[in-house]
């Protein structure tokens, strides 16, 4: 069964949204308003966003109680704090529950998101491989304790290091190294990208840059990129350089869970340090975790306070019962489902003549290049909108119209996949995006502006309403 419960619970549901809804509106009916136009909104839309999904109720649920009321900086029974005794139950189920899922010796929930997850995990690489190496050459046992000229030199060497990761327009993510995040303003980085024929991690490349850029990190994992990876190889590579290997495996946290990456693609067994969000393909509560090998949970522990703000602790609490979720051999066929649905959109927009990146997908993510359509991947996402299907534009490797205005659309099917749509849906999905990119014209000069016709716009629109009538979301809440 890949889709959410679908709704053995309908009343319990129903009177507990219906209830705290109730509460807000009695404060601020603007909110409460909100939050029940969102669920409209959510259930009417086609969702293909790679990053989305939908949580289930007891996800939900979890995260709006008085554990939020609470300090809890430190870690579980280490605490700066009195009272976290039920903080600490939490933190524990959810850390016994993320190790039994990945097969990860030890994990760290509090990140309240991917990027803090990586900042985490940055931290406690610049801790264990610079600041460990300068106390023990000093012969100091903390940082207090060095005089400011080996406090200096400490200093001027965690800004001095080198950072490997994939290029944005090859999928990569900001926070792996570059100038607009701070991850590229702490480490001097280099970006290995794809193969240009192939849209795949060229790997012999990879190997040659690493060799001769010296990387203290080398970085997998990637936001958009319709490709399994190979982190036996790249953690070969690593080791051959002397490079910490991290992976950032925000985007497809769910299919290692669900063990559709498994051997040389899955992260966990051959990275140093893995970082994830746990709500994207995982289906978990909006937050961030660290799964690493035992050299370095001391360094990852100190995440709060060193980049952490307190923890979240109803966020976690809801970790902890997403992760419990994706222990049952349900998650697994979810998984799966995933990417036999990703697999098809790719191939019923291929048979309909569309270009992909890579040419197709082996894992949740699909990624167009519009530029044959004459089009802006801007321009593609707003008509794609127009007609009720929700994408995001995407840069595609060596993108002609760069990062803003890019040359692809991203769609990804976690999140329709919760509903329960499966491959005959996907291809009346691929039918839909066809029409649209072949009915809208761009306005002679501009990268923004388009013509689409209102009625082939509306058509669409209604047609991508009637698909999703059949599968309706949260089944099990009604707020009338
Ligand atoms: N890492 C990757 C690979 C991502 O794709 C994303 C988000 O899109 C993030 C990190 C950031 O996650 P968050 O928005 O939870 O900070």
């Amino acid at each position: 069964m890949a889709r959410l419960d679908p709704g053995g619970t309908l009343n319990v549901e129903s009177t507990a949204f219906r209830a705290a809804i109730e509460a807000v509106r009695a404060v601020e009916p603007r909110i409460a308003d909100a939050i029940t136009k969102e669920l409209h909104d959510q259930r009417e839309s086609l969702k293909l966003i790679a990053s989305e999904n939908y949580a289930s109720p007891a996800v939900l649920l979890a995260m709006g109680n008085w554990l939020s009321d609470k300090y809890a900086e430190g870690t579980i029974g280490r605490r700066f704090y009195a009272g976290c005794q039920n903080v600490d139950t939490v933190e524990a189920v959810a850390v016994e529950h993320a190790r039994a899922l990945f097969g990860s010796p030890y994990a760290y929930v509090q990140p309240h998101s991917g990027i803090d997850a990586n900042l985490v995990a940055y931290w406690a690489i610049l801790a264990d491989r610079v600041e460990v190496p300068h106390l023990r050459r000093f012969e100091r046992r903390q940082v207090n304790d060095l005089t400011d000229t080996e406090w200096a030199q400490l200093r001027s060497a965690f800004g001095n290091q080198r950072m490997l990761g994939m290029s944005l327009d090859a999928g990569g993510h900001l926070t792996h190294g570059f100038r607009p995040n701070i991850s590229g303003k702490m480490f001097d980085q280099r970006s290995y990208g794809v193969d240009p024929a192939t849209g795949r991690i060229d790997y012999t490349a990879l190997r040659e840059t690493a060799r001769e850029f010296k990387p203290l990190i080398i970085v997998g994992g990637y936001s958009a990129y319709p490709r399994k990876v190979n982190f036996a190889a790249l953690r070969e590579i690593a080791d051959e350089v002397g490079a910490t290997f991290m992976v950032d495996m925000a985007h497809f946290a769910g299919l290692v869970a669900g063990k559709v990456f498994t051997g040389d693609f899955n992260p966990v067994a051959h990275a140093h340090i893995v970082t994830t969000t746990t709500h994207k393909s995982l289906r978990g509560p909006r937050g961030g975790a660290v799964l690493a090998q035992p050299e370095l949970a001391d360094q990852v522990d100190r995440g709060c306070p060193m980049v952490l703000g307190g923890p979240l602790n109803h966020v976690i609490a809801a970790k902890a019962v997403a992760f419990a979720e994706a222990r049952q051999p349900a998650f697994a066929a979810y998984a799966q489902q995933v990417v036999d649905n990703s697999q098809a959109l790719a191939d019923g927009l291929m048979r309909r003549g569309v270009r992909l990146v890579s040419d197709g997908t082996d894992n949740h993510l699909v990624l167009i290049d519009v530029h044959p359509f004459g089009l802006t991947g801007r321009q593609a996402e707003q008509a794609l909108l127009d007609s009720g299907v929700v994408t995001n534009r995407n840069a595609i490797p060596r993108d002609p119209n760069g990062a803003w205005y890019t040359s692809g659309i991203r769609i990804g099917t976690p999140a329709l996949t919760s509903r329960g749509l499966g491959v005959g849906e996907m291809d009346q999905i691929a039918d839909l995006i066809h029409t649209v990119l072949t009915g809208t014209t761009p306005t002679e000069g501009s990268k923004a502006k388009y013509q689409i016709d209102p009625a082939l716009a509306d058509r669409v629109s209604k047609q991508a309403t009637e698909l999703l009538a059949a599968f309706p979301l949260y089944p099990g809440v009604n707020l009338a």
